[in-house]
């Protein structure tokens, strides 16, 4: 797995490193406010549970799946596999994103949540890759972990025909993997 790895953008330490500073931030922002923390499943996963444990106020977990209607690009074309169970009207709602890339599936989640009146909706999403924004978008994500280039990554949730989630950091893939 990891020879598949061209060079590794972000190691373990960045990441553990920048999800405590986040967690300060969020414990404070969120603090009294009970919040309800959203994952969009799955490439969530992995950063989900580091983040969640350094939210160190009372939050609730939650889960939504979303995918393409047709085919696996993202062409905008989503809808909800799976929605929240818990009742967000009139509460303080937290999405939290692998990867802020052309901004379809934020913008396709935030509008979901919304119709359901929280009290308050912010993203914080681990990697933001602003160079790929769909032009038309301008919604910001709230908190952001990194920026990165314009390439394709892998690992810490993040997949590549669902393999590599389970990279404990954060990679480019060798061209040559595509190829395959
Ligand atoms: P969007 O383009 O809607 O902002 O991002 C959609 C989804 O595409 C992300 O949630 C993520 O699952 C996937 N994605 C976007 N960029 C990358 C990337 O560089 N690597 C991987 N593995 N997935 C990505
Ligand atoms: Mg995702």
């Amino acid at each position: 797995m990891d020879n598949d790895i061209q060079n590794i953008l972000l190691t373990e330490e960045d990441i553990q490193s920048r999800i405590a500073e986040l967690g300060q931030i969020l414990t404070e922002d969120y603090a009294g406010k009970d919040p309800v923390v959203i994952g969009v499943m799955k490439g969530v996963v992995v950063f989900y549970a580091d983040m969640i444990r350094q939210i160190k106020t009372p939050c609730e977990m939650e889960f939504m799946w979303i995918s393409s209607y047709e085919g696996t690009d993202s062409t905008g074309n989503l809808i909800v596999r799976r929605d929240i169970n818990a009742d967000i009207a009139g509460r303080h709602v937290l999405i939290l994103e692998d990867i802020y890339d052309t901004g379809n599936s934020l913008t396709f989640v935030r509008n979901h949540l919304l119709q359901k009146k929280p009290a308050s909706l912010k993203i914080c999403t681990l990697l933001d890759k602003p160079s790929r924004r769909k032009p038309g978008i301008t919604l910001k994500a709230d908190y952001v972990g990194f920026e990165v280039p314009n390439e394709f990554v892998v690992g810490y949730g993040l997949d590549y025909n669902e393999h590599y989630r389970n990279l404990p950091y954060i990679g480019i893939l060798k061209p040559e993997v595509y190829a395959d």
